[in-house]
């Protein structure tokens, strides 16, 4: 698929649905932060800054697990698209 399809698909159906395409990645925009901390009990996001337990089941954010999600934007000859992978 192009990503304008994509686009103009998601725009007709709230469904979520599964897509490829083949595009460039033109920018990272959280390139110096592109990370978040874990629940290791239910995986929600955790602020170890503010919260020592987790706000949804309590557990301890010190076991909290660092993952990635980096906010790209893609381009092919059809449009760009902002794109969250984690
Ligand atoms: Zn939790």
């Amino acid at each position: 698929m192009n990503i304008i399809d994509i686009m103009q698909a998601s725009q007709n159906s709230s469904k979520a649905q599964y897509c490829s395409f083949t595009g460039k990645i033109s920018n990272i925009l959280n390139r110096h932060e592109a990370w978040y901390y874990s629940c290791k009990g239910c995986n929600k996001k955790v602020d170890k800054t503010i919260y020592d337990k987790c706000q949804n089941c309590q557990k301890n954010n010190e076991d909290s697990i660092p993952r990635y999600l980096v906010k790209i934007i893609v381009e092919d000859e059809t449009d760009s698209a902002r794109v969250t992978t984690f």
